[in-house]
């Protein structure tokens, strides 16, 4: 016998071995059980879901003889016939190619005839929407009316294309989507019918790449025993099997990236998609797979019984419990947030690989980063709207969000230390295990020489309108020192900052110079240039630098930059390599003297009253939540 595909082997042939419609198949026998069968029947649902399927077994129902509570009995000769596709009395016909009004005339001469064998005189017509309106008027009289011993059966995947006037004289009927567990379910039936050897999370990604379609998924399980080699048995079909012929991710793969990103480990959600790409396998499908295990995700973290939800298998499950367990559920929501709103774009996105791995670092920096969420509940806690219980806890998500160019942590790290002891020690600290290098070289130190150090301006002097001469503005190019630049240590870090920076006295003048010398070092070049040009140095006192400007001499915009949240933070960091402890104030210099840039009416604590801030209970408490540092206040005036 020549070979028949499982899914033409393997149809269902009673509404008992239907999977997954059981409203429609209860419905149905019900109708024929109590006698009240419509003339037209119309079945919606997208393709190789069983739409056909259910049609023949009604027709077969309604003209079996040995009727058994609404199921044909398979048996009679009836059954037999309809099953093979030779009854007279049941004329199927395709909607797709039969679409003319000659076709549709042949089905009004024929209802004339009374069946042959059976009770029913049976059309099944499939792709219905395709008919052309033309065909549908030709039928729509008999439609209406049909003589007792007719009936129509309808099959389309597009209803919204069948005229509302047609759809108004039949019974509808949806079938739904075939979950993925009854898919496997089904697929192992047929796979321990056949005596071939697959493995469970080889059908789970079958049943996935069918999307939800019976026959669909027993075409692919077909096209996998040819791929492997034989359905003898000898050879298992395996998930990667499916996986690498499909072009699809695998469970692993999913719950890996998804790991990755609540991980805060982009190199391993990199690694992934290199697989991926590598294999050649379809990053939009596996976009969309990694949504779909992200909402699979927030469901195991969320409910009480997820399986109710989820369309997994065990083994999915135990990985979504495990991931769900280990993260807190917004998190899980947020991530989920962030992949459907980069959904659109990355369709319309022309190097998906690029684009996948720019979406992935933009959810992995949003989910590390400070959240207002938290930030407002800490402060509705504080202001007594919430209970203390509402706290999440401890830094479990919250890091600062990194920044892009300073990613190591100690700056961000030290200044715990130093607030509460004096800033001495830490000065003297310092130069010790550096001394011996810096010094025995005098000849680069002077570096300052090109730059002639701001004639030292008097800090009072300064708020003269006129103090901006144009020429020491015109600050050269920053030129590394010589002993930095060169060779060996290129790199930025604590070790190599010279002691003298450290040791040297406080005149405004030099911390400024030196403050441009380490943006130099830390290649901070966007800040070194703002800074660098138009500001100069009016005073130091309390440890606040305090640089001038005037728009005269600066772009508005960047100063605007400059006081960006994220701009401000390097430059208050790197200021505190040169001092320990330091900050800088903007003023901007008017007619009328200096005039600070943002707070007006408000002025920078001083260190101490900084301090005594920092430990006021509701900001102590705030500070430890979100460890954070309190690196600047103001005061009214
Ligand atoms: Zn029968």
């Amino acid at each position: 016998m020549a070979y028949q595909v499982l899914a033409r082997k393997w149809r269902p042939q009673t509404f008992a071995e239907m999977v997954g419609q059981e409203h429609l198949a209860r419905t149905l026998k019900n109708a024929i059980r109590q006698n009240r069968i419509g003339h037209a029947y119309l079945f919606v649902g997208s393709r190789g879901i069983g739409k056909t399927t259910t049609a023949r077994i009604f027709a077969k129902a309604l003209n079996c003889r040995h009727n058994q509570d609404g199921e044909p009995c398979c048996q009679c000769d009836n059954c037999l016939e309809i099953a093979q596709g030779n009854s007279m009395d049941v004329i199927e016909i395709d909607g797709a190619s039969h679409n003319k009004v000659e076709d549709i005339r042949d089905i009004r001469d024929g209802v004339q005839y009374t069946p042959v064998k059976g009770k029913y005189k049976i059309y099944i017509i499939d792709e219905v929407h395709m008919l052309t309106t033309a065909a549908w008027n030709a039928l729509l009289k008999t439609l209406e009316e049909p003589p007792e011993h007719v009936k129509f059966l309808f099959a389309t995947t597009e209803p919204h294309k069948v005229l509302p006037t047609i759809v108004s004289r039949c019974q509808r009927f949806d079938l739904r989507r075939i979950p993925v567990p009854l898919i496997v379910q089904r697929l192992r039936q047929i796979c321990d019918g056949e005596h071939i050897a697959v493995e469970d999370a080889a059908l789970t990604a079958i049943a996935r790449a069918a999307d939800g379609g019976m026959r669909d998924a027993q075409s692919i399980l077909d096209q996998m025993i040819a791929f492997c080699g034989g359905a003898d048995g000898s050879v298992a079909v395996s998930e990667q099997d499916v996986v690498n012929v499909f072009g699809l991710a695998s469970g692993q793969e999913l719950s890996e990236t998804a790991a990755a990103l609540f991980a805060n480990d982009l190199d391993r959600a990199f690694a992934v998609i290199q697989v991926l790409a590598d294999g050649g396998r379809d990053l939009e499908r596996f976009f969309d797979d990694l949504v779909g295990f992200m909402r699979n995700l927030m469901l195991a973290a969320t409910c009480r019984d997820a399986s109710r939800y989820l369309e997994v298998s065990e083994t999915e499950m135990a990985d979504l419990l495990a991931i769900g367990k280990a993260v807190p559920p917004r998190q899980i929501q947020q991530a989920l947030q962030l992949l459907l709103a980069q959904e659109w774009s990355f369709r319309t996105a022309l190097n998906k690989r690029l684009y996948l791995e720019v979406v992935l670092s933009r959810v992995t920096t949003e989910l590390h980063s400070v959240q207002l969420d938290d930030i407002m509940t800490h402060l509705n806690v504080l202001g007594g709207f919430l209970p203390p219980q509402e706290l999440p806890a401890p830094n479990h998500t919250v890091n600062l969000p990194p920044s892009t160019r300073i990613d190591r942590p100690t700056p961000m790290a030290k200044p715990v230390v130093p607030p509460a002891a004096a800033p001495a020690p830490a000065v003297a600290q310092k130069p010790q295990p550096l001394a011996p290098e810096p010094r025995p070289q005098p000849e680069p130190a002077p570096m300052p020489a090109p730059v002639p150090p701001m004639p030292a301006v008097a800090p009072q002097a300064a708020p003269k309108p006129a103090p901006m001469p144009a020429e020491p503005v015109a600050m050269p190019e920053f030129q590394p020192i010589p002993e930095y630049a060169s060779d060996e240590q290129p790199e930025y870090s604590e070790q190599n900052i010279p002691s003298s920076v450290l040791m040297s006295d406080s005149n405004p003048a030099d911390l400024y110079q030196r403050l441009l010398n380490e943006l130099g070092y830390a290649r901070e070049q966007k800040l070194l240039d703002m800074i660098g040009h138009g500001f100069q140095p009016i005073s130091f006192e309390n440890n606040l630098l305090t640089l001038g400007y005037s728009f005269n001499d600066v772009d508005a915009d960047d100063v605007r930059q400059l006081l960006d949240a994220r701009n401000n933070v390097v430059l208050q960091m790197v200021f505190r390599k040169v001092w320990p402890n330091g900050k800088i104030l903007l003023c901007r210099i008017t007619e009328d003297g200096l005039e600070e840039t943002v707070h007006k009416g408000q002025r920078h604590a001083t260190e101490d009253e900084r301090k005594e801030i920092a430990e006021r209970p509701a900001i102590h408490q705030l500070r430890q939540a979100l460890n954070l540092e309190v690196i600047d206040a103001r005061i009214k005036e």
